[in-house]
């Protein structure tokens, strides 16, 4: 199963959050300009007013800012697929 994982074009966006803490979040709007984000692996949006193609609920980085500053999101799916390659060992906690 891992090949086959591998051969998916989320793979290696998603595998620079191997073995990094990821918690099951709300989306917040970062600033007043920045009202959205993307998952990192498909691109799905997350954005916390209603928008028919965004999603509220994600799975956020909370310790290591990768690329600048910014959180990373990782989309509900994503994580599905990919939590026990990249060992995202956080559990779906209620919101
Ligand atoms: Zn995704």
């Amino acid at each position: 199963m891992v090949g086959d994982l591998k051969q998916d074009s989320r793979y290696d966006w998603l595998s620079d959050l191997r073995g990094i803490k990821l918690v099951w979040a709300k989306y917040v709007q970062p600033r007043e300009d920045w009202d959205h984000d993307h998952c990192l692996g498909c691109g799905q949006k997350l954005m916390d007013s209603e928008c028919e193609d965004a999603q509220k609920l994600g799975w956020m980085t909370i310790a290591v800012p990768l690329y600048g500053d910014d959180t990373e999101w990782v989309c509900d799916d994503c994580h599905e697929t990919f939590k026990s390659e990249f060992v995202w060992l956080e559990p779906k906690c209620e919101l």
